[in-house]
């Protein structure tokens, strides 16, 4: 017996275009070269890690781990150093980083280059802004609030440019933005916040108003996953986070006609699709 539930799945669920790349770049890989190894995790994700570890795809933590071969560098990005590594090394490397975080980092690099002082807005541990620094030759100051912004000791003679780690909160860039304007002669600052993040979060906020449950797909410990939990159910309390479609317990939908799903931005199609046929099933 079939039932009469309405499901909505989000258009901005899933792999973000970046991800998508990467993920599409190291699968084609992974049929041509037999040594084909992974600089840390392509995502928070484990049924992702998983598919990759069947295509052949080993994950390491160093480079120095490997000795032939090809090397995969994720969509976070890594510094110059790397590069000349694993070219040093006589690897193959396959680069999969974000054009929008390679645009942060092309900044950075030519901003310092021609003399000016850099500021990253971002979370100074993140595999990503360590990556954009070093492009900078780690010259860039880094500040992950307007808080710590106002500490930065600023040279008024000098040039400043303002960039983003491609996750951050655009109100607070923004902010930021303002603020560095006022203090600075010589101020110039690019927008290299991704809008992926922004239009997911958005749309949540429309479904969870609009359904009587909500479904987040998404790997435990990703961040983007659990903030997209967290927005749902600080509207509609009926919403649920699962890892996959193992999660899914009947009693969330009972007297539950209408259900959303939106999915984090490493949380792949097929699990997305295993999900919604679950639900579809349930009585
Ligand atoms: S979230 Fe944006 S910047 Fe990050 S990998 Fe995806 S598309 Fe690229």
């Amino acid at each position: 017996m079939g039932n009469k539930r309405k499901i909505t799945v989000g258009k901005n669920s899933g792999f973000c275009f970046g991800v998508k790349r990467a993920y599409d770049l190291a699968s084609m890989n992974s049929f041509d070269c037999e040594k084909l190894h992974m600089l840390g995790k392509m995502v928070h994700n484990n049924d992702v890690c998983a598919k990759l570890k069947k295509m052949g795809i080993k994950e390491i933590k160093r480079l120095s781990d490997v000795r032939d071969g090809a090397i995969i560098f994720t969509a976070h990005g890594v510094g110059p150093g790397l590069y000349e590594k694993a070219n040093r090394n006589g690897l193959r490397i396959i680069d999969t980083t974000c054009p929008k975080v390679m645009k942060a980092q092309r900044l950075a690099q030519n901003f310092i280059e021609k003399g000016w002082c850099v500021v990253i807005f971002g979370d100074k541990h993140h595999k990503e802004v360590k990556g954009i620094k070093e492009w900078s030759k780690n010259e860039a100051i880094t500040a992950g609030c307007l808080k710590n912004i106002k500490k930065i000791k600023l040279d008024k003679k000098k040039k400043y440019c303002l960039i983003s780690q491609t996750t951050q909160n655009v109100a607070e860039f923004k902010k930021i933005k303002e603020y560095l304007s006022k203090k600075l002669p010589n101020f110039l600052s690019f927008n290299t916040i991704c809008d992926s993040t922004d239009n997911r979060q958005n749309e949540i906020r429309k479904l969870a108003k609009k359904n009587d449950a909500v479904i987040v797909i998404g790997g435990r410990d990703s961040a983007n996953t659990k903030r997209l939990f967290e927005i749902a159910n600080s509207i509609n309390p009926n919403s649920y986070l699962i890892e996959n479609e193992k999660g899914l317990r009947k009693s969330w939908f009972t007297g539950a006609k209408k259900i959303a799903i939106s999915a984090g931005a490493s949380t792949p199609e097929w699990v997305i699709r295993a999900v919604i046929d679950k639900i579809a099933k349930i009585d």
